[in-house]
């Protein structure tokens, strides 16, 4: 499903505890556009929660982290 906005100031955010509510991590990644946020939120991933991924791919990454960005 398509989520696109006709507004181009959107401010998006997630937190960690969004994608895991258990997790002690209060990083939160916002910015104008789901591009941006699922960007820093895949960096943030990557660089602390790689144990948390388990083995999953970009692309399942991804997907995830745009199913929980809320406005
Ligand atoms: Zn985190």
């Amino acid at each position: 499903m398509h989520a696109k906005h006709a507004f181009l100031i959107y401010m998006k955010k997630i937190s960690c505890k969004d994608i895991n509510p258990e997790t002690s991590c209060t990083y939160e990644a916002s910015g104008d556009t789901a591009k941006q946020v699922v960007g820093k939120m895949m960096a943030h991933l990557k660089s602390d929660h790689m144990n948390d991924l388990k083995g999953m791919n970009d692309g399942e990454i991804r997907s995830m982290i745009e199913s929980k960005i809320h406005g």
